[in-house]
């Protein structure tokens, strides 16, 4: 039986408080699944893959924001600087180098989230808390003005263990705080908090998410 995605996307819609943003997750799913949400009036659209990312763009409506929420590369920015609304991973400092270089080319300014590694898994990308510490401390940043850093992007362990969840994104709540009081108490734009996927976005709101990334309780498994 096909997916309701409607109805699906109404149920994540109405657990979330209104001041919460949605990115619906729709990496590997057709286009069709994606219009079952656009005509639900869902706008942001959440892509980890830039051939797939581009494609979708240039055949689905122009007025849907897309966020690039997965590990990009280098060589790959160029391809979606001319339209990407916010790139959520930025892991390293030559990432945000070159989206500015594009955004710059563009003469856009993209949006950018700076990922933060919290997580225990070794496996997963993003800035260690020293890391993003020493990388705002440093202040190159400031200087690349077609990127505007908009806060905090983090994934939690894969666990079923709630505490250990509820523990890693407390850490990049606080951690949030302090860059926020010591790089950007004067910078409207630093207030996103994006954590909590489908199995664990009911605990990313309890610990200070602004923007939630649910694929799998919308669009139903992934077909890889
Ligand atoms: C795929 C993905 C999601 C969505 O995961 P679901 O479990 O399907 O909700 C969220 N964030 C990132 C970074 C992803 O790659």
């Amino acid at each position: 039986m096909a997916t309701d995605v409607a109805g699906n996307l109404k149920r994540v819609v109405q657990s979330l408080p209104p001041n919460v943003k949605l990115v619906a997750v729709s990496k590997f799913h057709p286009n069709e699944e994606l219009m079952a949400a656009y005509e639900q009036g869902q706008r942001i659209f959440g892509e980890s893959h830039e051939q797939e990312l581009s494609r979708k763009a240039a055949e689905l409506p122009k007025d849907i924001a897309w966020h690039f929420i997965g590990h990009l590369q280098s060589n790959k920015v160029k391809y979606i600087a001319p339209y990407i609304n916010m790139i959520e991973a930025v892991d390293s400092l030559k990432l945000l180098r070159e989206i500015n270089k594009q955004a710059e080319r563009c003469g856009r300014v993209i949006d950018v989230l700076l990922e933060l590694h919290v997580a225990q898994e070794a496996s997963k990308f993003g800035f260690t808390l020293d890391a993003c510490r020493e990388l705002l401390a440093g202040g190159e940043w400031r200087e690349l003005t077609h990127v505007r850093i908009c806060g905090l992007m983090t994934m939690a362990s894969n666990v079923d263990d709630e505490q250990q969840i509820r523990t890693e994104m407390t850490t990049a709540w606080r951690f949030f705080d302090e860059m926020k009081s010591l790089h950007f108490a004067h910078d409207d734009a630093f207030k996103e908090r994006s954590w909590g996927m489908s199995h664990d976005y009911p605990i990313a709101l309890q610990c200070g998410s602004t923007m939630v990334r649910v694929g799998t309780n919308i669009f139903g498994e992934r077909q890889y």
